[in-house]
């Protein structure tokens, strides 16, 4: 007998909707790497529109667009702030040295949001032993700290200090809709406060590849020198940019369900043997919570779960669970079930 599983593993497992395939299938296309791939440039010019900068760039991934977002804005012999447990600096395979040959010099924070005075206290000025800062990134909504929203005034916050410091700023906005979404503050508003900024289609917006690099139409072009520099330059990629634009304009208004159920589920297994979870906490789709059982470690909690058809990824300490448009009310109802199966025993 096969068993359909309630995958909450994470949010980019979402698969494209049928509008989506439908699109992709009729999607008029070009040559991308020659300019001339209609989707795409349309793509590219909603994505721009919606952050209020001048030119955007389709990337295969977040990793790609925050990777060419670095190179853009730096050069050798410079540092960058960075978030103590952000995706850039933990996450992307240490592209800040290999491709950009900077260092990052990590900020501890509260939730993800850096104290300003912290990141100006971190600002170098360059001699002939350190490095000159000259890049901060930021982060919204923050993923290793169980999606937290980072605050529209901490963001003016560190801008002022940018801007005090001639620095630019760079948000790694992979979820800035949920952000958006859960502060309920337009995503202009946050771009607004940054010169460039990454998101992502392919989480919970469900489509199936891609991000998007928005910033200043100068830079945005050398960044597409930079994409195909690193094999980004992709051809016929209309195919993939129309589900790219579904996911943009009619994709965002339901991530408040996701947030909605990641609550349900928080609060629905708080106060179980072994959970350690304030709800209260958990602003959008991600849930991050430590497990510590007498008898079951993190790893066996697992693969009970999964023996009851439910799917989540271990972090150090804990569990990471994630709500999206392929888990609906029944899959939540499903997985507190069966906590308290398993951890009723
Ligand atoms: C997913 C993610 C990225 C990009 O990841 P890719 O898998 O390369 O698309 C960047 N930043 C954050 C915070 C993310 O969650």
């Amino acid at each position: 007998m096969s068993i359909t599983y309630s995958d909450f593993r994470s949010d980019t497992v979402t698969r494209p909707t049928d509008k989506m395939r439908k699109a992709m299938a009729e999607a008029v296309v070009g040559d991308d790497v020659l300019g001339d791939d209609p989707t795409v440039l349309r793509l590219e010019r909603l994505a721009a529109e919606t952050m209020g900068k001048e030119a955007a760039l389709f990337c295969p991934s977040g990793t790609m667009a925050n990777s060419i977002a670095v190179k853009m804005w730096t050069n050798v012999l410079e540092e960058v702030i960075v978030e103590e447990r952000s995706h850039i600096y933990n996450m992307e395979s240490t592209h800040m040295t290999f491709i950009s040959g900077v260092t990052p010099r990590p900020v501890r924070s509260e939730r993800g949001a850096m104290d300003p005075k912290d990141v100006a206290a971190a600002v170098r000025k360059p001699n002939v032993h350190t490095p000159q800062t000259t890049l901060i990134c930021l982060e919204n909504t923050h993923n290793n700290w169980g999606g937290a929203v980072i605050p529209l005034d901490n963001f003016k916050a560190i801008r002022k200090v940018a801007d005090e410091n001639g620095l630019k700023v760079h948000l790694d906005g992979a979820r800035i809709f949920n952000a958006s979404v859960a502060a309920g503050v337009p995503v202009r508003q946050f771009a607004d406060q940054v010169d460039s900024l990454q998101f992502c289609l392919s989480k919970g917006l469900s489509a199936p590849v891609g991000s998007m690099l928005a910033g200043p139409r100068e830079r945005i072009e050398f960044g597409r020198r930079l994409r195909k520099a690193l094999g980004g330059g992709m051809r016929q990629v209309g195919v993939l940019a129309a589900p790219g634009i579904i996911a943009l304009t009619e994709m965002v208004d339901r991530l408040k369900d996701d947030h909605a159920r990641a609550k349900k589920l928080a609060r629905g297994i708080a106060g179980l043997p072994g959970v350690r979870i304030d709800p209260a906490t958990v602003e959008t789709d991600i849930i991050i919570f430590g497990f510590e059982h007498p008898k079951i470690p993190v790893t066996a909690m697992l693969e009970k779960m999964k023996e009851k058809g439910i799917l989540a990824l271990a972090v150090s300490g804990g569990i990471r669970m994630v709500t999206h448009k392929d888990v609906g009310d029944q899959d939540v109802d499903r997985a507190i079930a069966a906590f308290k199966e398993i951890l009723a025993g």
